[in-house]
């Protein structure tokens, strides 16, 4: 297979479309740093498409405790012939608090973290961060808290050591040793309350957030508050044909899945759109790809719409639970997430004939695992046969792409969990650079790919 760059099939206008494209999801990106801010985004845009949290509406969609949102469209065919689904995640790797994070030392008051998720230690320190979150007191009110992202507010910062004095604890150790989880602590605060003895520091900033939140420091132990780089996305290249930003594993998959699933006609199957949480940390939990959330959906929305009466008298189906297990049975699927992208300075951890490329598309990738294929998704080579034959003739750039060399790393994704109900499912996304970085790379014309990937994979 001859590999060139996708931009060289684009004329002018495309490039001013996609560019267009991609300003929408900057904003995307810059809205939705955790998965409860991207719930809302996901939200605010499926009401302005006409969805409702009715199950009997039509356009549908529910959320899970504000973490997960699933979103379903119907088409003309009935739904025991297999719906169209797309999975994307939307948490990233953050450092959280810890419930009891803070204290103070050398007059200075210190929060401590506890990283979320596959990080660089050493990536989190000496650089602006926001902090983004909520916060339950315990008669179950909710305090909202985003301190970073205005221009008028403070950031705040994890201190590094300095390199004249770096020699025995960072420099002569390994990578990874170098800085310490537990020396992932906020800089929070040095101004002392006046006449106070004990903790001076500790206690003006907790009198700060009295004043300001109504909260106290027991409320910690109820808290989700999330650390993450208070910077927004930004064009990248002289070209302005890249962007850098925290979150696009796997935003570069949820954006172009939201606006694929609001701006497509009417399909003719049924769709269903998944926005899940905890996937990098293993999608565990109740609001992960696990959580039995999508049978619930389908269970309410398929029960409102009276389709096991209908579509038993075609198919001969034993009410709505034989709908509903036939449907996620007959079912294709992609389960969208990133790749790594080829990396200029580091290629040869990539086996190039087999990689995938920052510029080349929408990259589909067939297994994903590690060891020899050891908790991989490996699709169907008859599957695999159906997305290629659809991408290409519905003319999107899309190239196929393996993590890294055997035996050099590797990684999962959702779409095991979803085959467990029997579907047909691939791996489909954005090539990255510096994945899971503060700083992800992405290339502008591989995100509009994606979502016109998406739009024709919804749409079949
Ligand atoms: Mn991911
Ligand atoms: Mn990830």
């Amino acid at each position: 297979m001859e590999r060139q760059s996708g931009w060289k099939r684009k004329a002018r206008d495309e490039i001013e479309r996609i560019f267009a494209f991609c300003e929408g999801y900057k904003r995307f990106l810059d809205l939705a740093k955790t998965e409860r801010e991207a719930v809302r985004c996901v939200e605010t845009a499926l009401k302005e498409a006409g969805f409702s949290p009715d199950p009997a509406s039509g356009k549908v969609y529910r959320l899970n405790r504000g973490k997960e949102a699933i979103a379903w469209r119907p088409g003309t065919h009935p739904a025991s012939e297999g719906v169209r689904l797309i999975m994307a995640h939307i948490d990233a790797p953050r450092l959280d608090l810890k419930q009891n994070p803070l204290y103070e030392d050398v007059d200075l008051a210190l929060l401590r973290t506890h990283y979320y998720g596959g990080i660089k230690k050493y990536h989190w320190v000496a650089m602006p961060l926001a902090i983004h979150g909520v916060i339950i007191k315990e008669d179950g009110t909710c305090v909202e808290v985003r301190i970073g992202e205005d221009e008028a507010d403070p950031v705040f910062a994890i201190d590094d050591l300095l390199p004249h004095l770096s020699r025995k604890h960072q420099d002569e150790k390994k990578v990874a040793d170098a800085i310490e989880g537990e020396k992932l602590t906020i800089l929070f605060g040095s101004l002392p309350l006046l006449g106070e003895e004990q903790a001076p520091v500790k206690k003006h900033v907790l009198k700060l957030l009295k004043d300001v939140y109504g909260v106290t420091e027991d409320d910690f132990i109820s808290a989700e508050i999330e650390i993450v780089p208070a910077f927004k996305a930004r064009d990248v290249g002289l070209d302005r044909s890249m962007m850098g930003a925290y979150g696009q594993d796997d935003r570069a998959s949820a954006y172009p899945l939201l606006r694929a699933l609001c701006d497509m006609e009417d399909p003719t199957h049924g769709v269903l759109a998944i926005f899940v949480d905890k996937e990098e940390i293993g999608s565990e939990g109740n609001t992960s790809a696990k959580s039995r959330f999508v049978e619930m959906f389908l269970y309410d929305v398929l029960g409102a719409s009276g389709a096991a009466a209908t579509d038993g008298r075609i198919h001969g189906l034993d009410g709505l639970d034989d709908l509903v297990r036939r449907a996620l049975f007959a079912s294709k699927a992609i389960s969208a997430d990133v790749n790594g992208a080829v990396n200029p300075n580091w290629q040869d951890v990539h086996e190039k004939q087999n990689a995938c490329y920052l510029g080349g598309g929408v990259c589909v990738t067939k297994f994903t695992g590690h060891g020899g294929k050891v908790g991989a998704n490996d699709a169907h080579a008859e599957y695999v046969a159906e997305i290629r034959r659809l991408f290409n003739k519905e003319g999107i750039i899309w190239q196929t792409g393996e993590l890294g060399k055997i035996d050099e790393g590797g990684g999962g994704t959702v779409a095991k969990y979803l085959a467990e109900y029997g579907m047909d499912i691939i791996d489909v996304g954005v090539p990255l650079l510096a994945m899971h970085s503060p700083f992800e790379i992405s290339n502008k014309l591989d995100i509009y790919e994606t979502y016109r990937a998406f739009k024709a994979f919804l749409a079949s």
